[in-house]
């Protein structure tokens, strides 16, 4: 039998660091790398593609092990990040122990939602923490950008989850252990939390010592109505704890959001109107990616915020509406050229709180707060506002100013960041320096004299200290109180007792100044930590200034003009055009569009390819856009109160949660007809084209019908089925129109005008042509449409005209209505007066 050795004191150290981190990949710092052991190496191995191999045995096992350099360790971090794996980065931090080995502690955890390194981050996408608490009564959703300080709450339903999470952009979700994720989950890294991290009690407690208050009252969170909010919150605060080794210090409120906030859009809309990926996943062409006209990513990250969160309020928007329009009546490029010198200030406030912040960090930050200050704004309430942020930080920047030299060493252990006449002894252990230089020059000279050898010389390096150089000839008369140093092919080098005790003079000086140098740094951090708040403001403002100018940029160059509001349920477009379509073709037909309360809903025919999706999106993108505070893609917009905008647009097979093209559809369908309302804008393209067409025309018809009479949104339905175009026929509130196209023999020209009516025909074989389909095909194609036109013209209608002669829905409904007032009520007991009211009511259950 083989006696089992216990582990070296290092690998005893090792197991109880990970013991602690069981779910995290350990990176253990050795000298200049990083190492992993055991199933973490054998992990990293495979993930960041590094070699495998072996060190120690344990338990008689070799011990498995991958490195990586320290000075190259973000690459891999961000590659493990992105594959949604959290990271323990575990520092040597004290002195070798009693048991020869270095104290090392886990200093942060890497996870793909709390990144605040810059290398790690994507510049123009703000990375958001959630986490979501599932309670009896009520559920809520907090989350948290540490690299701004955001940090709010929502008390949501749970299948609002995944919508809400497309809104955020959250790249990492936290939930209970035992949360069931919903099937189509995006992909994100999720962690899960013990139950008792969620507990109330805790969390509030947590939340009031860290914005020191005694409740939560003031950012309107009680502890017995929003319990489920404070639990998030709680949680999310406690990992954030975890993760960075300490409490965020720059996050100074927790704000509760409220539904009616924001235009809701539910995650298929986002996609399917492609704000800020493409359906196909990529970056551009996007609508973020055609109105990106920042000149910073702290603006680019706010842009796309803004396209994520259209606002409710006509006031708000209007004041972004009027810096706009200011700003275009000023010389916004001269402002915008002021705005590319400003560094990414908001993540550097984020470092500076998080203590991470570098030499260049603080002189970006110096540089960047002076030149705001210098920007002269046009006036407008909102740009007022703004201007009057950047005088806040003046005393930030002279501060900087005076502590940092101009052009600070990349890293503090370099020296050379403090600046001179900041801090007396510094300057004094300085001066022994430079005057070093004088004193060597001077010795130089002296032993030169004294030894009379011409090739003496007195000089320094980092490795070997000072020295007296004489060249190999000379080196034998040197005096004897020169004592070897060193011996080179050519030369030799020597020291002498006045030279050391300047040498250990000058070196004792250097390390007290970098030992000073790294004191006022520490020092300057925490002086700029209490004035957080203030640069977190100037960030924010420097941000929305970069937005607006954007916009004015945007609307300037490409011809966009102001939108107005009204309280009406209307949405009144002259001359609209699809943002990004119109960036891509040579000539852009503009079109009309009038929703009212006497045209609700839009039926819209024609061929393939003949503008009908672009249409559709437009309006929805520009009714967006002018909610964000934007100008439009028009010629003039007026646009009444909306609440939500709902799509259901395209056929996507959700291969990931393996529901078909037609499920899909259904569900998407079924979550419109739930939960729009007469102010919301609904685009429906070509619903019922996933199954039969005898289906799909009756679920068409059926979902036209209840979007008329029951939600009575401003709708556009796109349709392929010729026989829902008799609707309007039975709704007065419907209306058709339909994409112009030409018919020049077997060919057809789009004109991608929209014109009242519905199209006549559909021109498949005329598209199917353009497709490049074959000639044979073709042709067979045409007789065989001859043949069905023929036979089934006649049947088609019928099968239209069933469900509207017959009993309709809505009719079979209002009917029930009646019948069932009709049972309620006995005849013998009704006055004559009560008898002309009763059918003035059933009248109206008839008309309703
Ligand atoms: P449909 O939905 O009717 O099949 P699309 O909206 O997808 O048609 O449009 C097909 C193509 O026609 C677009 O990719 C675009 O290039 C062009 N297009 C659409 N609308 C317009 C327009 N108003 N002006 C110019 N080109 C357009």
């Amino acid at each position: 039998m083989t006696a089992v050795k216990s582990p070296s004191p290092m690998m005893q150290q090792y197991l109880a660091i990970k013991a602690e981190h069981v779910d995290k990949l350990v990176f253990y710092r050795m000298g200049d790398f990083y190492e992993l052991f055991f199933d973490d190496a054998v992990a990293a191995a495979k993930l960041l593609d590094i070699t495998l191999t072996t060190r120690g045995q344990y338990n008689g096992e070799p011990i498995k092990m991958a490195g990586v350099p320290y000075h190259s360790v973000e690459q891999y971090l961000v590659k493990l990040v992105k594959l949604g794996k959290s990271v323990a980065i575990c520092e040597q931090v004290g002195e070798v122990g009693a048991n020869k080995v270095v104290e090392r502690k886990v200093v942060r955890i890497v996870t793909a939602g709390t990144l605040t390194d810059s290398a790690l981050l994507e510049d123009k996408q703000t990375n958001r923490v959630a986490a979501l608490f599932v309670g009896k009564k009520q559920s809520a959703l907090a989350w948290a950008a540490l690299e701004n300080g955001e940090f709010r709450v929502k008390i949501i339903q749970i299948n609002q989850l995944l919508d809400e999470l497309a809104r955020l952009q959250v790249s990492e979700l936290l939930v209970d252990s035992a949360f069931r994720l919903p099937e189509n989950m995006p992909k994100i890294a999720i962690n899960r939390l013990n139950h008792w991290q969620f507990a109330p009690d805790t969390a509030f407690k947590l939340l009031t010592d860290y914005f020191g208050s005694q409740d939560l009252l003031a950012f309107g969170l009680d502890l017995v109505r929003h319990s489920a909010a404070i639990s998030a919150a709680g949680a999310l605060l406690n990992y954030l704890k975890i993760t960075q080794n300490q409490l965020p210090p720059h996050m100074d409120a927790l704000t509760l959001e409220s539904e009616t906030q924001f235009i809701a859009l539910d995650a298929a809309t986002r996609r399917n109107l492609e704000i800020t990926a493409t359906l196909s996943g990529q970056s551009a062409p996007t609508l973020f990616s055609v109105l990106d006209e920042c000149v910073t990513h702290m603006g680019s990250r706010l842009l796309a915020n803004w396209l994520h969160h259209p606002l409710r309020n006509h006031d708000h928007i209007q004041a972004r509406l009027d810096a706009v329009n200011s700003l275009l009546n000023h010389d916004v490029e001269s402002i915008s050229g002021s705005l590319k010198k400003i560094a990414d200030i908001e993540r550097i406030a984020a470092r500076i709180a998080l203590g991470s912040a570098r030499p260049r960090d603080l002189s970006a930050l110096r540089d960047s707060l002076l030149n705001l200050m210098e920007i002269r704004l046009p006036e407008s309430s909102l740009l007022d506002t703004l201007a009057a942020c950047f005088p806040e930080t003046q005393a930030v920047a002279e501060l900087l100013q005076a502590a940092l030299l101009p052009e600070p060493s990349v890293w503090l252990k370099d020296g050379d960041v403090i600046n001179h006449q900041y801090n007396k002894d510094l300057d004094e252990l300085r001066h022994l320096q430079t005057h070093g230089d004088d004193f060597l020059r001077d010795l130089e000279a002296r032993e030169r004299e004294r030894t009379q050898l011409s090739t003496l010389k007195v000089e320094f390096n980092r490795v070997h200290g000072f020295y007296i150089e004489l060249s190999k000839n000379q080196s034998e008369q040197a005096p004897s109180d020169y004592q070897r140093r060193q011996t080179l092919k050519n030369a030799e080098r020597f020291i002498t007792p006045e030279l050391k005790a300047f040498e250990d003079k000058f070196l004792a000086a250097q390390e007290k100044a970098l030992a000073l140098e790294k004191i006022l740094f520490e020092q300057l951090l925490g002086s700029l930590k209490d004035a957080l708040p203030r640069i977190q403001q100037t960030a924010k403002a420097a941000a929305t200034l970069d937005v607006l100018c954007s916009f004015a940029h945007t609307a300037q160059t490409k011809n966009y003009a102001m939108p107005t509001f009204s309280h009406d349920g209307e949405i009144d477009i002259e001359n609209g055009r699809h943002p990004v379509v119109e960036q891509q073709v040579t000539r852009f037909t503009p079109n009309n569009t009038h929703l009212n309360a006497t045209q609700k809903l839009c039926l819209l025919t024609g061929p393939n390819m003949g503008g009908k999706s672009t249409y559709m999106r437009q309006i929805a993108l520009i009714v967006l856009l002018a909610h964000t505070g934007s100008f439009v893609p028009a010629k003039s917009a007026k646009i009444g109160k909306i609440d939500q905008i709902f799509t259901r647009i395209g056929a996507s097979d959700d291969l990931a949660s393996n529901r078909s093209t037609f499920m899909v559809e259904m569900s998407e369908t079924a979550y419109i007809l739930h939960h729009a309302t007469a102010q919301s804008l609904v685009l429906m393209d070509e619903v019922g084209r996933g199954t039969s067409t005898f289906d799909g025309l009756a679920l068409a018809h059926a979902i036209a019908e209840h979007l008329l009479m029951k939600n009575q949104s401003l709708c556009l339905f796109a349709t392929h089925y010729f026989e829902l175009t008799k609707l309007p026929e039975h709704y007065p509130t419907a209306f058709n129109q339909h994409l112009s196209a030409l018919e020049q023999g077997q060919d057809i020209v789009f004109l991608h005008d929209v014109q009242d009516g519905a199209a006549e025909k559909s021109y498949g074989i005329a598209v199917a042509k353009l497709a490049g389909l074959p000639q044979r095909a073709l042709k067979t194609a045409q007789k065989q449409l001859k043949l069905l036109e023929n036979q089934n013209t006649d049947r088609q209608l019928d099968l239209f005209a069933a469900p509207i002669n017959d009993e309709s829905d809505d009719d079979a409904f209002s009917g029930s209505l009646v019948l069932e007032k009709l049972n309620q009520i006995n005849p013998d007991d009704l006055t004559a007066r009560q008898a002309l009211d009763l059918i003035y009511e059933l009248k109206s259950i008839g008309q309703s």
